[in-house]
């Protein structure tokens, strides 16, 4: 391994800010002082690295040893890290007492050391979640300076990474936290703005609505902007820009993938049978989430005695499932194979069955499952195990989007949206291609670019991401992201 001076700095910055975040966990340290001066180390050594690995040369994939270092080729060190970081998210979600978590008493360990900075953007102490946003938004922030170094060469990918590092720090980190210090009375609500579901899964959980609809101006307008992201702002923006503004431009998981992931992006399995599994996997999630949804929505009316008839919401899923199957029939069947079509056709029949049989029989729980039970999977199997454990942990194992790709139902709904509806896509100019593979290699999301590229078709994904590196990775200039209306 070759170590220049900055490249030695950097490490020595960034585990020396780790290890005063190891100490800090076994109580050997403490204090605000030390708390940001380890942040600041990490966020230094990472940049300091990157500028040490980056700046001498040209920018852009060079593929310098990308399958023969460990770290990038799954070798030991990258079981080691997916280790380390599957055990983190399993003391996270599960075992936060580990951190210092203390619900009844006062905090100790790495969970009291992030107490000053708690205290200081929401007014209370820490808990393991706001340690994790931390480090979350350090871990982005730092990588997003090595990203933008390493593909200088493209405004689309400086762009793009300002965009996540924003959006993560100003909006899903620091506005929370200062909500929470300023509307210390209010519910959950206010104090969260990725308020679109599905992302949000508990968007129409009970708590959840009530604590809008209780929860004046700002609930209100909560509930409506929620409402309006899923109806309306998220398909027009879905419809001119394709999925991409939201999974590459603003989604901290995206924006964590693309940063912090970036060395794994390789590693995203290409064959035919990842993508058969990928497709069924991520619209069973799907369809996981929206059953549960529409039994948690019809249990509130019920037990709320709500203005909305449960029967009348029922009718208009039943509606909505069939306007869809229909417009995949008359309209949208040129663009999906046979086997999905099939499989829309199939689970509408089934849910509006089911639906048709609650109707008749009065049944307060809608797929005879308690609807509090359904959710609980939900938030335990895919909230919890998929997105976080799997989701991050298998990064130097699985690749970086496998929960974008396997598992996020927000995913599943874009990518219908850009599959059916919109005018992105990525144009290839094929009599360039040198079919190097550059572009399939580093697709994280598994697409084979290049044979699209060697016959000069468009790609049309609905698993694209639009994080354009295929684009800035072609030594030939072949691929192109593009929005214009498409020519007839
Ligand atoms: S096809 Fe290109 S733009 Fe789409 S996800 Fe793959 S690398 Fe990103
Ligand atoms: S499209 Fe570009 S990166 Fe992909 S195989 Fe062809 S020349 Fe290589």
């Amino acid at each position: 391994m070759n170590l220049d001076i900055s490249k030695k700095t950097g490490l020595s910055l960034g585990f020396g800010g780790m290890l005063i975040l190891m100490a800090a966990l076994f109580n050997l340290l403490n204090g605000s002082a030390l708390l940001y001066i380890s942040l600041c180390m990490i966020l230094a050594g990472i940049v300091v690295y990157s500028f040490g690995e980056y700046t001498g040369e040209l920018s852009g994939i060079k593929n310098n040893e990308v399958w023969f270092k460990s770290v990038s080729s799954k070798g030991v060190v990258a079981w080691i890290l997916g280790f380390v970081l599957t055990a983190f998210y399993v003391v996270i979600y599960w075992f936060p007492t580990y951190l210092g978590l203390n619900r009844k008493g006062v905090n100790t360990g790495l969970v009291a050391f992030f107490d000053p900075l708690s205290f200081a953007l929401n007014g209370h102490g820490a808990s393991q979640w706001f340690v994790y946003g931390t480090l979350y938004t350090v871990a982005i922030l730092g990588f997003g300076v090595k990203f933008i170094l390493k593909y200088r060469h493209s405004n689309y990918q400086i762009i793009r990474t300002l965009s996540v590092m924003f959006f993560q720090l100003a909006f899903a980190f620091l506005l929370p936290e200062f909500l929470a210090k300023l509307n210390p009375d209010l519910d959950y609500f206010a104090k969260d703005l990725k308020n679109m579901w599905p992302l949000n899964y508990y968007f129409f959980e009970d708590w959840h609505l009530k604590a809008m609809l209780g929860g004046g101006n700002l609930g209100m307008f909560m509930l409506f902007f929620g409402i309006g992201m899923i109806f309306l702002i998220s398909p027009i923006l879905t419809y001119f820009f394709g999925k991409r503004w939201y999974c590459s431009w603003v989604c901290g998981c995206g924006g964590l993938a693309e940063t912090a992931g970036d060395s794994f992006r390789q590693l995203s399995d290409k064959s035919v049978k990842a993508w058969k599994i990928e497709r069924w996997l991520i619209h069973s999630v799907l369809l996981f989430v929206f059953i549960t949804t529409v039994a948690v929505i019809y249990s509130f009316l019920i037990n709320e005695k709500a203005a909305l008839d449960p029967k009348l919401f029922l009718v208009g899923v039943i509606l909505f499932l069939g306007v869809f199957s229909w417009y995949i029939f008359k309209i949208g069947y040129k663009k999906l194979a046979l086997d999905a079509r099939k499989g829309i056709y199939w689970a509408s029949g089934i849910i509006s069955a089911f639906l048709v049989i609650n109707m008749a029989i009065g049944n307060t729980n809608v797929f005879f499952i308690d609807s509090y039970t359904l959710r609980s999977w939900y938030g335990f199997f895919i909230g919890a195990a998929f997105s976080g454990v799997v989701g991050v942990g298998f990064y130097p194992i699985l690749g970086s989007r496998v929960w974008c790709r396997f598992g996020c139902p927000m995913a599943a709904i874009l990518g219908f949206q850009q599959k059916l509806l919109s005018r992105f896509r990525i144009t290839t100019n094929g009599s360039q291609c040198i079919s190097c593979g550059n572009c399939s290699t580093y697709c994280e999301m598994g697409i084979d670019v290049r044979a699209y590229a060697q016959k000069g078709e468009d790609i049309v994904r609905s698993s694209c991401v639009g994080c354009g590196v295929c684009s800035a990775v072609c030594p030939r200039g072949v691929l192109k992201l593009e929005n214009g209306r498409v020519e007839i």
